[in-house]
């Protein structure tokens, strides 16, 4: 049957499209998660049309469909866990209109997200979603997983941003979700039950995204902490205070000696803790914004604040920032990355349960991440093959989850659930929510198609 499958899909997307070789199916097999699950076919399909038809076969043959755009996924929902087909959607990769009358960008979902922005900054707006890995993701992933990033503190996230999409649903039939223009609902927006189902509702192949003003100026600080608490109760204060930062984003003291020994770019290393902080708007309130974060941060006990004056600073900052993740890989070979999200009021208070956990559990964990927004990437640095480690970590990890749903914040403020936090989904939603998630998921892809394995479906 695969034999036949396989034939099948040649001639739907071209033989150089379809991969069933073992190692084109090792190499689909994993993300930025550590497990790997190898599908049986890889296929790149180059337009809705082909997308469609491929649905349509694999129901046909009852073989499973797992999206795939970057693999920059961190909780496994681009793994295919029961195998099947690999859809890599990188080949939609046209950047179809950018209207500025309308404030609106056309895209492809296998659209790279640093070159949406490259554009529409071009063309004179604003997409400011900013994923830490918008090098290499795609749009498509973003809007699957509802991507955060240093900005969603001010600016939202990327639902704040999907008007609507086109989409091939699980049976093979293509529909348009949402609108092009912001003021227009015609029934419920449909299209937002997308933004986070993580490609178990449907493939998106089209997004239409709003796009805003670019704002005059921007001032970058970093504040520089002897205490972790103080940085923490800095930005539960800094929110408190009124003043919304653009961006408000912690590094402890391990994460700035890992990124100052893999980048060499002077971060101060005997600080226990620093926020990288932007305001943003125009000329006029650049100023008095900036001052006003300096007087929060001086108020909760940093040692130092430094302004970065020109472009290269500003950039040094921002780099040191994105090269966490490489970093922190050069300590231990397996880092486990969660996102546990908790209200800005709770930050102080997370913090301090995180070390408990750690040192409950004698393990390496590195804390950073979107502060401002609530999210801290609390990420454990360990090693797969160390068993009894990876028996403490899903320990810790359980802990950790705990400790986010008891402070009133939940499992994912940005990654999502993928395989790996599916067995814990239903501490969140209760057993009504999770059931009426099930029941959703099972309404829309009735022969359980769409990335099974996933989310409510275990
Ligand atoms: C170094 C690093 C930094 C990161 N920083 C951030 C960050 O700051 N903020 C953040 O939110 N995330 C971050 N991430 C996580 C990740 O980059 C995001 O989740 C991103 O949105 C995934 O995009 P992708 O194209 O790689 O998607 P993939 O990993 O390929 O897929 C993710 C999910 O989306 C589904 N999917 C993909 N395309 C489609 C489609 N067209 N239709 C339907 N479903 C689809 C997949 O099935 C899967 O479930 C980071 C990851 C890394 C490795």
């Amino acid at each position: 049957m695969k034999q036949q499958m396989v034939a099948e899909l040649r001639q739907i997307v071209g033989s150089s499209y379809v991969m069933d070789g073992l190692e084109d199916r090792i190499c689909y097999s994993f993300d930025a998660t550590f497990r790997d699950f190898p599908p049986d076919v890889v296929v790149k399909p180059g337009s809705v049309g082909e997308v469609a038809a491929i649905v349509k076969l694999a129901n046909r043959y009852q073989v499973p469909v797992t999206a795939r755009g970057a693999a920059t996924g961190l909780s496994g929902g681009a793994v295919p866990v029961k195998g099947g087909i690999s859809l890599v959607l990188t080949r939609l990769n046209k950047i179809i209109e950018i209207d500025t009358a309308n404030r609106l960008a056309i895209v492809e979902t296998g659209v790279i997200t640093e070159d949406l922005v490259t554009a529409v900054n071009q063309a004179g707006l604003f997409f400011p979603p900013d994923p830490a890995s918008a090098k290499t993701s795609t749009i498509g992933g973003n809007v699957a997983e509802c991507a955060g990033g240093p900005r969603g503190v001010k600016y939202g996230i990327t639902r704040d941003y999907v008007l609507g999409m086109e989409v091939v649903l699980p049976d093979g039939s293509v529909v348009e979700l949402g609108n092009k223009f912001d003021s227009e609902m015609a029934g419920p927006d449909w299209g937002m039950l997308l933004v986070g189902s993580e490609g178990t509702l449907g493939i998106v192949t089209k997004v239409y995204l709003k796009l805003i003003d670019k704002p005059n100026a921007k001032q970058t600080l970093l504040a520089i902490f002897s205490s972790l608490d103080d940085a923490a109760q800095t930005v539960s204060d800094m929110i408190a205070s009124g003043t919304i930062p653009t961006t408000l984003e912690i590094m402890d003291n391990l994460t700035i000696r890992a990124v100052e020994e893999f980048l060499k770019v002077g971060l101060p290393v005997t600080a226990e803790a620093i926020l990288l902080i932007e305001v943003d708007g125009s000329m006029a309130s650049i100023g008095k914004q900036a001052e006003h974060v300096m007087r929060v941060c001086k108020k909760c006990g940093a040692t130092a604040i430094q302004a970065a004056s020109t472009p290269e600073d500003i950039d040094k900052l921002w780099r040191a920032r994105k090269a966490i993740s490489p970093a922190c890989g050069k300590i231990n070979p397996t880092k486990i990355s969660e996102d546990a999200t908790v209200p800005r009021s709770q930050i102080p208070a997370m913090v301090r349960r995180l070390r408990e956990i750690a040192k409950k559990y004698d393990l390496k964990m590195v804390i950073f991440g979107h502060a401002g927004d609530g999210n801290l990437h609390p990420n454990i640095l360990s090693n797969k093959h160390n068993q009894e480690e990876m028996a403490r970590v899903e320990q810790a990890v359980e802990e950790l989850f705990q400790a986010a749903l008891d402070l009133g914040g939940t499992l994912s403020g940005e990654h999502g659930i993928g395989y790996m936090k599916a067995p814990f989904l239903k501490w969140e939603t209760g057993e009504i929510g999770f059931a009426v998630g099930k029941k959703l998921k099972d309404t829309v892809d009735q022969q359980g198609i769409l990335n099974p394995g996933k989310m409510f479906d275990l």
